[in-house]
């Protein structure tokens, strides 16, 4: 028979194409969700604020006898944790926003906010495919790359809560621009938006191989992106092909720079690219285990994380809940 819980605590993934809440207890177990498209709404943080705060009275209203202890924000961008304020967030578009001030303002219940990946790798850490490791890199490739680094038994935030932005570190200074104003980011080689430039840039110079992928397109060059190059992948198409392993080998440099700096036990790798694409995982793993340091004496695994597309929920959420009853030990 279920435990009836003694108390719930809400999680958000707010990142910019989706906004959301769920209900989960305190093992982690997801009790219910709500989803929101964002669109233009993100781009609005007082709206955007509204939107969590209905969504949480919806959840609350499910189980009325038990009481919500407190809300965990995983939000894409850049966060400072110690204050729950977005420094900068492209993808939302925000910059220097309170959300935990308003959230808390509005709903009167404690609010802890961080990075949408950092969220995640709690999650795994804990309940997924990081557990009884103490040193492990989670990289998720989707639209942008984002990252979350437990070294030495701990979750590890930086000066200002901005450690694993692994995405923003720098493969070639020469290299394409990134949508951070930066030169040659790993981003701007395999993020979902520089993926899509490659492709259509592949395109364009090697016309006579790019049948499929035209073909795919349905002729509009303008709609080849990640996915399209997937699907070409699958119906092993040559120029695809090629495309996958350079990408692959690329986010495998950047990888095992971090790994070499950071020793881990394993790296997870996921995200809506490395899951339209699977045989990275395999590319990845090849070029981290060549490229890192010699002394390095073991072997690097690259995984997929477990916990799928409820993983951000569930780790704002026990984040939240460890921040709020600090571990007894
Ligand atoms: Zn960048």
């Amino acid at each position: 028979m279920k435990q009836f819980p003694e108390s719930l605590i809400i999680g958000v993934d707010l990142g910019g194409s989706k906004l959301m809440v769920g209900l989960v207890a305190e093992d982690g177990t997801v009790i219910e969700t709500l989803r929101h498209p964002s669109g233009g709404l993100a781009s609005d943080p007082t709206e955007v604020v509204r939107q969590i705060a209905t969504s949480v009275g919806h959840l609350k209203r499910l189980t009325p006898q038990t009481p919500i202890s407190c809300i965990g924000v995983g939000s894409a961008g850049q966060i400072d944790p110690s204050t729950g304020t977005i420094l900068v967030s492209p993808n939302l578009g925000w910059k220097n926003f309170p959300l935990r001030k308003e959230l808390e303002v509005v709903l009167g219940i404690s609010v802890s906010v961080l990075n949408d990946v950092q969220a995640i790798t709690w999650a795994e850490w804990h309940l997924g495919e990081g557990q009884g490791y103490s040193d492990f890199l989670c990289v998720f490739v989707g639209t942008g790359v984002g990252g979350g680094i437990v070294s030495n038994g701990e979750l590890v935030f930086g000066s200002r809560g901005t450690c694993g932005e692994l995405g923003h570190t720098v493969l070639n200074h020469m290299g394409p621009l990134c949508r951070c104003g930066n030169f040659g980011c790993l981003e701007a080689y395999v993020g979902g938006w520089a993926i899509a430039q490659r492709v259509r840039q592949a395109v364009i110079t090697h016309p006579a191989a790019a049948e499929t992928l035209i073909d795919l397109a349905g002729g509009d060059l303008e709609s080849l992106d990640a996915a399209i190059l997937a699907m070409a992948a699958d119906s092993h198409d040559s120029l695809a092909n090629r495309l996958v392993a350079e990408i692959g080998n690329d986010l495998g440099l950047g990888i095992s720079s971090t790994a070499t700096l950071l020793d881990p036990q394993i790296v997870i790798l996921g995200g809506g690219v490395i899951e339209g694409i699977p045989s990275l995982i395999g590319i990845v793993e090849n070029v981290v285990n060549s490229r890192i340091i010699l002394s390095s004496t073991n072997f690097i695994r690259v995984i997929t994380p477990k916990l799928g597309s409820f993983a951000g929920v569930i780790g704002a959420a026990l984040w939240a809940k460890y921040r709020l009853v600090p571990a007894q030990s």
